[in-house]
């Protein structure tokens, strides 16, 4: 989260003055409106808001038909709700190398394929966008649905298109810690009018067959799927925070290429596959080795991505254990149909990962630091190196 303030409480205001909290019908449509708002702005064809990016993963998934019996392939540096999304469509993640861009090594993607691969989710982490065409052009080849985890780059671009749209679907997240935020919240576009359809039945399937003309014009037929539905206040911050979206991000585009600018000769930065689409979020630095990495970090305030937690697949606790479910009889992991997936899940399974994610340290950009505060930030960098 960025830019919050008088124009989102106003926002807020307006929906709680109309007593019409509820998506469905309401009198201000602000869900409604938001939809075609982040269609319009993403260049998508579909799009449902819903409660966060985790929901609109797995109905993608689920809408796509995948479920128990496939594989869906990760990268193995991202948050964890990337791989539980596919345990959570009852599908078994398959765990894949990063390469020196932070993002999914298209060939160790390829490596992994097998009968069974029905999606490969690229994650545009810390905005950092995915090779998306070598990963579209191998999907294309093994006949695999590509969803892009676009969670930590809302508005971010590839070759002139923003990430979500350049796949078959995209999920985007609204939580606190995003570019844009309504404290929770996330939404899934696509291009596919079947993964559109079902997906709009799964994320709110109570009210979406008993309220309103949402399915008036769709084929898909009911099912009991699960409960992702937005609500009105969310759908009003959301609406403001779109229309910050460009702003921001050029201005996180304009601090980072300032500091880059300056240290190019300097440091060595990690790779983009694509600099101007890049969310510029994220000043990443790769040297040869962890110790020249961490002290650079200390003096610099900077952090390492393998000291980020729960985005490194070792520490997947619940994945690596293989506990996908409370009930034993509904955990993927366990079932039957998923025999055949069983993968060799451990700390050391994907070392090319672990070893960029232990020379590389981030700095974060602020796109409201003003030229002092950036030239501040250069000399320490400066001093550090
Ligand atoms: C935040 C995030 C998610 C999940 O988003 P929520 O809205 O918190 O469910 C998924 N993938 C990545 C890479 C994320 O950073």
């Amino acid at each position: 989260m960025f830019r919050i303030g008088q124009d989102e409480i106003n926002a807020v205001a307006r929906v709680i003055e109309s007593r019409s909290l509820f998506k469905v019908n309401d009198a201000l449509q602000e869900s409604r409106h938001a939809e075609e708002e982040l269609k319009a702005k993403m260049g998508a064809d579909y799009a449902l808001i819903m409660t966060s990016g985790h929901a609109a993963l797995v109905s993608a998934l689920v809408a796509k038909g995948i479920g128990p019996g496939d594989e869906v392939i990760v990268p193995a540096y991202t948050y964890i709700a990337t791989a539980m999304a596919v345990v959570g469509a009852g599908a078994i993640p398959v765990i894949a190398e990063i390469n020196e861009t932070l993002t999914l090594d298209p060939i160790d993607f390829e490596s992994k394929i097998t009968p069974r691969t029905k999606a490969v989710i690229p994650v545009h982490i810390q905005g950092f966008p995915c090779d998306m065409d070598s990963i579209n052009a191998i999907a294309k080849k093994h006949n695999i649905f590509v969803l892009e985890d676009a969670c930590q780059a809302d508005g971010g671009s590839y070759k002139g298109k923003r990430l979500g749209t350049c796949g078959d679907a995209g999920a985007f997240s609204f939580n606190y810690f995003k570019i844009i935020s309504t404290g929770e919240g996330g939404a899934l576009v696509t291009s596919d009018r079947e993964v559109f359809e079902n997906a709009l039945i799964y994320h709110d399937s109570s009210a979406v067959v008993f309220f309103g003309d949402q399915l008036k014009d769709v084929d898909a037929k009911p099912f009991c799927g699960n409960e992702y539905r937005t609500n009105e206040i969310t759908s009003a911050i959301l609406r403001v925070q779109l229309a910050k979206l460009d702003d921001i991000l050029s201005d996180l585009r304009k601090n980072k290429k300032y500091v880059m600018d300056a240290l190019s000769s300097l440091v060595k930065f990690s790779p983009s596959n694509d600099i101007e689409g890049d969310c510029a979020t994220t000043l990443s630095f790769a040297f040869n080795d962890e110790t020249t990495a961490r002290a650079f970090a200390q003096k610099t305030e900077g952090l390492l991505p393998i000291d980020t937690g729960k985005h490194v697949y070792s520490n997947w606790t619940p994945i690596m254990e293989k506990k996908g479910a409370f009930h034993p009889a509904m955990d993927p992991f366990k079932m039957k149909e998923n025999a055949v997936c069983d993968q060799p899940y451990g700390k050391d399974m994907c070392p090319v990962t672990l070893d960029i994610l232990s020379r590389t340290v981030y700095i974060s950009v602020n796109p409201d630091h003003t030229k002092n505060q950036l030239d501040e930030l250069i000399a320490k960098i400066k001093s550090a190196l």
